[in-house]
């Protein structure tokens, strides 16, 4: 048998938890995120697990890091999670184009990478409550750049048990998005609009989350809070699953040798889908370099050049919405691998963030991102992408997967590095259905986002998701707004609490 993996808090303060409470707890009580105390190898060679489906690739990871869990439980969650909820049976496809093979993580019920995870976390959770023999209702608190509030209420709703908060920034997600939030049915469901941006909803969020005053009251009325952002580890470790996958596949399909490297390119917000992929690095999955590609809001980009992280800068709102993040969350964890595990330096640098907005790591910490390239894409560019792939290849794809595209583009052109490459490709097109198709020329105002998904769809051929048409004339649910400020009072009203 394998060691145990257990967690701790990047911030230390305290004991280790089993995986199961981890994910029960989302955010650690001292405001650290957990980690795994060590990264296991996988057991079979990547030539074996080329022979598998995604389903048993799943076990195989989560196996392996999620050590409480039974076969019998971990099995249960994953068919539940990955089964026709996917518009495909390979779940993650890749597909060629020039050069380079985009691994689509959109096909699931909410059409963005974020069903990857989300798909699976209620399972996970009302396990672990069950494990744990947890009595109180779970209450899901999210903050959301757009993609992760409509997965996580896709898998939470009517989830016996569980309830969910869902804050969203009013004016910062696109149509769509928005659309498919607030038509969410079930009645454990709540989505929010805030006045303020994706950062202030998910400090907002932390705070409440991080509130011992809160927290009694929480309990005393028979709840306890519960994350479904990437801050919790049940979201990352199915993140971890599809870049072991890609992989295989690819090795599978005689793309690659045995031990051959690859490159991944990540399309990056709050650092979570990347860190998966450093993740599944150290579990022996070959992969040189981890290209991190931001949009205009390029902290990370600065950050990896510099070794200085400053959020003190201007917000950019652009056409890849899920990317408009100043503070990447999940920077902590990869903060605290590279100071050497070390939980009172990382402690330190996040109270420095907390309180200037900034700070710098050392030398020894900067060695050790050498795996790390960061680029960016402008707007422009990100355009450009889009219509080079598809009037060139013929392929369609969203804003936030022509980010990674371009920024791989430059970087190809910067260092001559022709290692094979995997784009994850994290939305589908038709959520960002406008900007698509201002980047093809075929933009028209005097249509909504629906009309235009139907002339997209009459240009590229490729069929309008399911996702879309079924909230065309769903009826709006939700439609509160609050400022950033009353967010703990919002939380209060829909659970009853006085
Ligand atoms: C969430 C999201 C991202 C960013 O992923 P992180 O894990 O937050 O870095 C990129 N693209 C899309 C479409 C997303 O929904």
């Amino acid at each position: 048998m394998a060691k145990e993996v257990l967690y701790s808090s990047t911030r230390g303060a305290l004991d280790k938890v089993k995986a199961s409470e981890a994910i029960l707890k989302g955010l650690a009580k001292d405001g650290g995120l957990f980690v795994p105390d060590h990264i296991p190898s996988l057991e079979k060679s990547l030539r074996e697990i080329s022979e598998l489906s995604y389903q048993e690739t799943a076990y195989e990871v989560m196996k392996l890091l999620l050590t409480d869990f039974t076969e019998e439980e971990l099995r249960y969650c994953i068919e539940h999670a990955y089964d026709s909820k996917f518009d495909t049976k390979e779940i993650a496809p890749l597909a060629e184009c020039g050069g380079a093979y985009y691994l689509e993580l959109y096909h699931g019920a909410t059409i963005a990478f974020k069903d990857m995870a989300l798909s699976i976390l209620p399972y996970l959770m009302t396990t672990a409550a069950k494990k744990n023999n947890v009595k109180n209702e779970i209450v899901i608190l999210t903050a959301t750049s757009g993609d992760t509030g409509k997965a996580a209420l896709a898998g939470f709703a009517d989830v016996k048990g569980t309830k969910i908060i869902v804050f969203y920034p009013k004016n910062g997600v696109s149509p769509i998005q928005e659309r498919q939030m607030v038509t969410q049915t079930g009645d454990n469901t709540c989505v929010i609009g805030i006045e303020g941006n994706f950062d202030d909803a998910q400090t907002g969020v932390k705070k409440i989350f991080t509130d011992e005053r809160i927290c009694k009251e929480l309990d005393a009325n028979g709840f306890q809070f519960s994350s479904a952002n990437s801050i919790n580890i049940g979201r990352l470790v199915p993140q971890i699953v599809y870049y072991v996958y890609s992989y295989a596949k690819l090795l599978k399909e005689g793309r690659i040798s045995d031990g051959d490297a690859i490159n991944v390119v990540v399309p990056t917000g709050n650092f979570g889908n990347i860190l998966a992929a450093y993740y599944a690095k150290q579990m022996g999955v070959n992969i040189a370099k981890l290209i991190c590609a931001s949009n205009s809001n390029k902290v990370l980009f600065d950050f990896f050049k510099s070794g200085t992280y400053d959020r003190n800068r201007e917000f950019v709102l652009t056409s890849s919405p899920s990317m408009d993040i100043l503070i990447s969350s999940n920077l902590e964890r990869l903060i605290y691998h590279i100071a050497g595990d070390d939980a009172g330096t990382d402690a330190s640098l996040m109270k420095e963030l907390n309180e200037s907005g900034k700070y710098d790591i050392t030398d020894a910490m900067k060695e050790k991102l050498s795996d790390f390239y960061g680029g960016y894409a402008t707007e422009e560019e990100t355009f450009a992408a889009i219509k080079d792939a598809f009037e060139n290849y013929g392929y369609l794809m969203d804003t936030h997967t022509a980010v990674a595209s371009s920024v791989y583009k430059k970087y190809v052109k910067e260092t001559g590095d022709n290692t094979v490459t995997v784009i994850a490709s994290t939305a589908s097109p038709y959520k960002f259905t406008r900007s698509v198709m201002t980047a093809l020329s075929h933009n028209d105002d005097s249509k909504d986002d629906f009309e235009l998904a139907e002339k997209l769809c009459e240009l590229s051929k490729v069929d309008i998701p399911e996702a879309v048409t079924s909230i065309r004339t769903a009826k709006v649910l939700h439609d509160k707004v609050v400022a950033k400020t009353d967010m703990e009072k919002a939380v209060k009203e829909f659970l009853k609490i006085q």
